[in-house]
């Protein structure tokens, strides 16, 4: 089966007929079918597929607990109405390089579907590589809830004794290399199909919470109100400011508003910002002054998640350039499974493929199919390298 071939099977899954956009959440029905896609494509080349005790679907050929592998994949999960590259392109091409060793080899080769990568449902990102490094604990996890109030521990598919670190896993893996579709524009640029990661941008996400007071929308007077929308507009404005003062990217893309009515002044209002940049200096100082506004305003700050800066693997990155020859290095502000892998000493390494209007976490997100295939190729190449 073709590259273009496994695009179109996974297409229709889980896109919303009204937006156009993804959404693929961890350990949903939309989420068991494409681990059903995902174990049919590597049971078709005759892999074997196993769960990890973090909940990570791999599929592999020949015995990794006799040699490490070299391992490729990425995530199929997605953030609400996201693009159908972001993660699905590494694993798609993973199994497409695959196909085009001119032989199985004698060392084993791994593919990965790494588990809620976005975090769209539990809130925390990358959930399946850093359970699986230990990174994140195995309680903290468990008790993880989604919007229903589910909590991760009912759907990981994996029984709570079991959840957590996983050493076998782990020594199996000699390499990773997780191909991935571009975020942010630099390809288009250069006018290369192809780049190789050099590092992750420190990034972290933080919970705010402004307080308010329940109220009559038509019997309040203005100045007896405690409107916590308004410390939420003053929020938004400062993520901007500070980002742009500190030359970070800051953002606040997600809002709760209790009760939620149109009739009524809101109880409370819990927003989240995301804030990255090329150093931790810069986003720590932007959260700092996020805090004291918020602080100011009577609310309060929780950090939720930080990732300090992720730089993959130099050695396995400078065999990717001496397979692949003269393409771009870049650094990334998105997060990353081989960045959480390379964090915990796995040797990890990453592939970018251009896109030309660098859109992403969005149903504009794109990449030419040529440009893809160029993706492969270069897998292939690096594939047949490390083996
Ligand atoms: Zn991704």
């Amino acid at each position: 089966m073709t590259f273009s071939q496994m695009w179109d099977e996974l297409q229709p899954i889980g896109r919303d007929p009204g937006t156009g956009g993804y959404r693929r959440y961890a350990w949903t029905p939309v989420d068991a079918t494409l681990r059903e896609w995902f174990t049919g494509a590597a049971e078709a080349r005759g892999l074997e597929v196993v769960l990890d005790r973090a909940g990570n679907q791999w599929a592999w050929w020949g015995n990794p607990d006799e040699t490490p592998g070299v391992v490729l994949g990425s995530h199929l999960d997605s953030v609400p109405d996201g693009g159908a590259f972001d993660g699905p392109l590494g694993v798609v091409s993973a199994f497409a390089a695959l196909d085009g060793l001119p032989a199985r080899p004698s060392t084993p080769i791994g593919i990965v579907n790494f588990a809620d990568e976005e975090g769209a449902r539990f809130g925390v990102a990358c959930t399946g590589s850093r359970l699986l490094t230990g990174a994140l604990r195995p309680e903290a996890a468990l008790a993880l809830r989604d919007g229903d109030g589910t909590a991760l521990g009912e759907v990981i598919g994996v029984g709570p004794e079991h959840v957590g670190r996983d050493e076998q896993t782990l020594r199996r893996i000699g390499a990773f290399v997780e191909l991935h579709v571009e975020q942010g524009r630099a390809l288009v640029d250069t006018g290369d199909a192809v780049g190789i990661g050099a590092s992750i941008w420190p990034h972290g996400r933080w919970r705010v919470e402004l307080p308010g007071e329940a109220n009559h929308a038509g019997t309040t007077a203005l100045a007896d109100r405690r409107d916590p929308m308004l410390a939420l507009a003053a929020l938004v404005q400062q993520v901007r400011a500070s980002a742009q003062r500190h030359d970070a990217l800051a953002t606040c893309g997600k809002v709760a508003v209790s009760p939620n009515a149109v009739n009524a002044v809101p109880s409370s209002v819990t927003a989240w910002v995301d804030a990255r940049g090329a150093d931790e200096a810069r986003v720590r100082a932007v959260l700092a002054e996020i805090e004291a506004a918020v602080v100011a305003a009577g609310g309060r700050l929780v950090e939720e998640s930080w990732t300090g800066s992720t730089p993959f693997t130099p050695s396995l990155s400078r065999e990717l350039q001496a397979i692949l020859g003269p393409v771009p290095v870049l650094p990334t502000g998105a997060g990353h499974d081989a960045g959480v892998l390379a964090t915990a000493g796995v040797p990890s390494a990453m592939l970018f493929v251009r896109n030309p209007t660098g859109v992403s976490h969005s149903p504009a997100e794109h990449a030419e199919e040529s440009d893809c295939l160029a993706g492969v190729a270069a897998l292939t190449a690096v594939l047949a390298g490390l083996l």
